[in-house]
């Protein structure tokens, strides 16, 4: 059974496995799970290696299901985006993350920059842009102070249709960085195509820092090449003062990872940024 795809017909059957009946179930609650009030972000710091401040925040979605509990997003995201509730959850946490973001901007000293991990069903229609639009209007955020991250595999997928949605938000001033960079396709030229303003080296490649050969030489060539073209680093998954020294040798821009800080909701957030805000 279980080597049917996903969109085999649906009602139970015998033959179907466990994991076929939670994913069902899981999907069913998921889908309430909006108007229940269940999801809540969750925010990570991003600090600016040469400095140590900082600078941003990823916002994360968190999920409480009252069946399964905390729901990891690995899990609930992919059903999220097959079934397409990643639409409208994706206009939630996108007018969420820029509320919020403009009311830390508000009382901040510094410049604050909210990242937002959004995904390819979000992107149909242009029903991106409408929404960005949307949020940055009632939140009054500067469109500069949002940035998309996105898959290489959006940006490889249905190029003609993102790359038009991605043109209209980098005009408006919209930043857009590659998430989980060096995981995905190899292909590289959709960084010549797209307006990509950032590239995060996946955390896979940062934790390999202390113990394989290949590691260090591959950070160092994304670094070089990225900034031969303009584009700023994000290292990801740093846990380490010596990941961190090898980060900043390299001239790595900016740095995130339990280092530094774990994902937090918003009031312990505030309290951390705050903090490093005032010193
Ligand atoms: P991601 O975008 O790569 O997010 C970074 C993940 O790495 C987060 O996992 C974060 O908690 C974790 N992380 C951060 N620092 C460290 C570290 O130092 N060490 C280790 N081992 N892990 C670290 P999380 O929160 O479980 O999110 C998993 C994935 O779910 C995200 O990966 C992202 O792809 C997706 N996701 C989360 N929120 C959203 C959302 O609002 N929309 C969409 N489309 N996807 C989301
Ligand atoms: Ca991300
Ligand atoms: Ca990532
Ligand atoms: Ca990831």
């Amino acid at each position: 059974a279980k080597a049917q795809g996903k969109d085999t017909f649906c009602f139970f059957t015998p033959e179907m496995d466990q994991e076929t009946v939670r994913k069902f179930t899981m999907e069913s609650y998921l889908r309430q799970a909006l108007s229940k009030d269940q999801l809540s972000l969750h925010y990570q710091s991003i600090v600016s290696a040469s400095s140590g401040d900082v600078v941003g925040a990823e916002a994360l979605l968190r999920w409480h299901c009252p069946e399964y509990g905390q729901v990891p997003p690995d899990q609930f995201i992919p059903l999220a985006e097959e079934s397409g509730l990643i639409v409208t959850i994706g206009d939630w946490v996108l007018e969420t993350a820029c509320l919020q973001a403009a009311e830390w901007m508000a009382t901040a000293c510094v410049p604050f920059k909210i990242a937002v991990n959004v995904s390819y069903p979000q992107f149909r229609d242009g029903h991106i842009v409408s929404t960005v639009e949307k949020v940055l209007k009632k939140s009054g955020l500067p469109a500069q102070c949002l940035e998309l991250e996105l898959t290489e595999r959006l940006l490889m997928e249905d190029e003609r249709g993102c790359a038009e949605a991605l043109k209209k938000l980098s005009a408006m001033g919209v930043q857009l960085s590659i998430d989980d960079f060096g995981t995905g396709f190899s292909a590289l030229n959709y960084l010549q195509r797209f307006p990509v303003n950032t590239l995060k080296i996946d955390r896979s490649f940062v934790a390999e820092l202390d113990c394989s050969k290949e590691s260090p030489a591959l950070i160092s060539a994304i670094i070089q090449m990225a900034h031969a073209l303009g584009i700023e680093v994000v290292g990801e998954g740093v846990e380490t003062r010596q990941q961190v020294n090898f980060l900043t040798l390299q001239t790595c821009d900016y740095l995130q990872g339990y280092h530094f800080a774990r994902p937090v909701p918003a009031d312990q957030f505030q309290l951390q940024f705050s903090e490093s805000c005032y010193l």
